[in-house]
């Protein structure tokens, strides 16, 4: 795509714009009519059709059912993707874990794998990517791969560079490169929360959406951007950074020493510290038993992610704003106290936000970078 430039691989054919807008248009779209190809994609039906013939012989496409349209008009056949043209392996970092996924063109999962790293340093980590891709290799001939984690990422001609990745302590890799020299992939490296936000805007809750945001609730917090079906880059590399935000000048202190910010409420160390339970789910439990602390930790988390929704919706007036993330619990558990929190500090203007909140798995991170790396590729 434009924002990130678009890598070559060797197992992917060179298409012209058109033939990729049409190919875009099947991927994102599901199956479409020729005829309703052409109104979309502004060809001519002899033109698509020798576009869609390119296609079929590359093996990217298949027509398939002539659909007969209701009205008056002709009947038109109707062009399919070819989800098992090509394969990609997607991987998620943490700072002490590795969960890569394979998927199809059409970003189905396909294969599964976790490993625990053995260290944080980055040749460890390279070398282990490459283990667990030569792995996939032997039963899927993989085209491009994707890798995303918690941090900056900064896009130049094609490569991407972590500048900072504070769970993995890296400053400043060339990770696209390093990934890319071991694995022989084209290889698209991305920040988690964004890479999730491309995901549900191309194949999942986000399908139809031409503005959303999403948030990623975990560890940390994080948001990622789409503004008129693009995401949104920033010029550095770190958009949407939500994670202090200011919620009230009375509340506990986060780990850079801000009092009472987002992070100081609604990040999985925070929940743990202000409930005084012993992990995350144990807070849940407490409160679910009645434990007053652990309730109040909760709502209060649940307050502070209502100023981030409403700050979102406010500066890019979205169709949908995406809660995700392993601690998405809080958003269940103290939903009245976030809608309470978002029609507070939502503009009076403004119309009511659409919040949806998405089930997670760790897997989604990797089928979220898998899906980087088709994007990046087509
Ligand atoms: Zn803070």
């Amino acid at each position: 795509m434009t924002d990130t430039g678009r890598l070559t691989s060797a197992g992917w054919p060179e298409l012209h714009d058109a033939q990729r807008a049409v190919l875009l248009e099947v991927l994102i779209h599901g199956s479409r009519s020729r005829a309703d190809l052409a109104r979309r994609t502004n060809l001519s039906r002899a033109t698509l059709m020798r576009l869609t013939r390119g296609l079929v012989e590359l093996g990217l496409v298949t027509e398939g059912q002539t659909q007969v349209p209701a009205g008056r008009g002709r009947p038109s056949e109707m062009l399919h993707l070819r989800a098992e043209a090509a394969y990609f392996v997607g991987v998620k970092l943490t700072g002490d874990a590795l969960y890569a996924v394979v998927t199809d063109l059409h970003a189905k999962i396909l294969a599964t794998e976790e490993r625990i790293l053995p260290s944080r340093d980055v040749a460890t980590v390279v070398g282990l990517i490459a283990e667990v891709v030569d792995g996939f290799s032997a039963d899927f001939p993989l085209t491009a791969a994707g890798v995303c984690l918690a941090g900056d990422v900064t896009y130049s001609h094609g490569d991407s560079t972590v500048l900072g990745s504070h769970f993995l302590g890296w400053e400043n890799v060339p990770l696209g490169e390093l990934v890319h020299s071991a694995t022989g992939l084209a290889t698209a490296i991305s920040n988690d929360v964004q890479a999730l936000t491309v995901a549900h805007h191309w194949f999942g809750v986000g399908v139809g959406c031409t503005t959303m945001a999403l948030i990623g609730l975990g560890a940390g917090i994080g948001s990622g951007i789409v503004v008129n079906d693009e995401i949104v880059r920033g010029s550095r590399g770190h958009p949407g950074k939500v994670g202090h935000l200011f919620v009230t000048d009375t509340g506990p202190v986060c780990d850079r020493g801000h009092t009472g910010c987002v992070s100081s409420f609604v990040t999985i160390p925070a929940i743990v510290a202000n409930s005084g339970a012993s992990g995350f789910w144990e807070a849940l439990a407490a409160a679910a038993a009645g434990d007053a602390v652990a309730d109040l930790a909760l709502r209060n988390a649940g307050h502070a992610l209502g100023v981030v929704v409403a700050s979102l919706a406010d500066l890019i007036d979205p169709e949908k704003v995406i809660i995700t993330g392993e601690a998405l619990a809080v958003a269940r558990y103290a939903s009245d106290e976030l809608d309470a929190s978002i029609r507070r500090h939502l503009d009076p203007a403004a119309e009511p936000v659409d919040v949806e909140l998405v089930d997670f798995a760790f897997a989604d991170y990797a089928w979220a970078a898998a899906i980087a790396a088709i994007r990046h590729v087509v």
